[in-house]
């Protein structure tokens, strides 16, 4: 058996033309662009070009974006005084933070102080608790990615045993959660969890979110399964997901590739989070 492959590039592609129609629409309505604000803390070359990809595909839907970029040096203070200030910003729809950063500073500080209405990575207690409750709000991209690639896969969820492996802020949990809302049984495995291999083969989804290349083996699937891979590890061979994919492949039902599976939705649903946040904002406020 030779597993269908889910092609994230393709995803990624339908998800921002659908946001591009939605940014022609807000420009119509409201007169303006929504606007997406990236702040990076140094010149980690990893951070920059993340950083880039985000402000093009934000500009190639129509968005306004800006890059802000502070040296390594900045005080707590002096990020939060920032933060502020595009709390304010009117043209401001959504800001990020670039994780890592450096260690003066706080990640739940930032993730505090960012206005959870334009906190479009969703990282903020107020949008990781409204997902926790099922109300609207800005959920983690990487994990909406995932729900969306398994929609368009054709991949059954009601009801299914998913496993996720990886219990982040970032990705395991909201993934979790979103899982769980898509009436699947869900197991969250983790690096104390014991009989990782065993339990990964009672699943009918797995989601592997460790950050280890190409972990998660062929005997670790159930035939059939739909296996996504959000890992991203620079190996001397190159970048491979946590997933070993030409023998997984083999086995199961489904299965997105590293690259082109899971990492083009996250900025693309990126787009659809500022989006959202621009329209939220503005009916609030007309
Ligand atoms: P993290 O380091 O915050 O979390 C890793 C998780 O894996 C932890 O919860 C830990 O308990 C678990 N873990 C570690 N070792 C394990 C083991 N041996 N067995 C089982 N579980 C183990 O990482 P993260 O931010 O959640 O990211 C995970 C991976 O996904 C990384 O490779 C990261 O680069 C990638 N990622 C990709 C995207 C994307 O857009 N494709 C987005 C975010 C993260």
């Amino acid at each position: 058996m030779s597993a269908q492959v889910i092609d994230g590039k393709a995803v990624a592609a339908a998800v921002r033309s659908e946001v591009a129609d939605g940014v022609t629409q807000f420009r119509a309505k409201y007169g303006r662009a929504p606007g997406l604000v990236g702040i990076q803390v140094g010149d980690d070359p990893a951070s920059e070009l993340y950083q880039a990809g985000k402000a093009r595909a934000a500009d190639e839907v129509g968005m306004v974006s800006r890059r802000i970029t502070l040296p390594d040096t900045t005080s707590q203070a002096d990020l939060d005084a920032l933060i502020d200030e595009l709390n304010a910003d009117t043209s401001v729809d959504g800001m990020l933070v670039q994780l890592p950063v450096p260690a003066q500073l706080s990640e739940p500080l930032i993730a505090n102080r960012i206005h959870p209405d334009k906190d479009v990575d969703g990282f903020s207690p107020v949008n990781l608790g409204r997902l926790m409750r099922g109300e609207p709000g800005n959920i983690p991209c990487t994990p909406q990615g995932v729900m969306r690639l398994l929609r368009d896969g054709g991949v059954p969820l009601e009801g299914a045993h998913a496993v996720v492996i990886g219990r982040s802020l970032i990705v395991g949990k909201p993934q979790s959660m979103l899982l769980l809302q898509t009436n699947c049984t869900v197991t969250v495995a983790h690096s104390r969890t014991r009989n990782l291999a065993e339990l990964c083969r009672q699943a009918d989804i797995l989601v592997a979110a460790v950050g280890q290349a190409e972990m998660v083996r062929a005997d670790w699937v159930r035939p059939g399964a739909a296996v996504i891979d959000v890992g991203i590890n620079r190996t001397p061979d190159g970048l491979r997901g946590d997933v070993a994919y030409d023998e997984v492949a083999e086995i199961a039902g489904w299965i997105t590739p590293v690259p082109g599976g899971v990492g083009p939705t996250t900025i693309a649903y990126l787009l659809s989070n500022t989006l959202a946040a621009a329209y939220r904002r503005s009916e609030i406020h007309a």
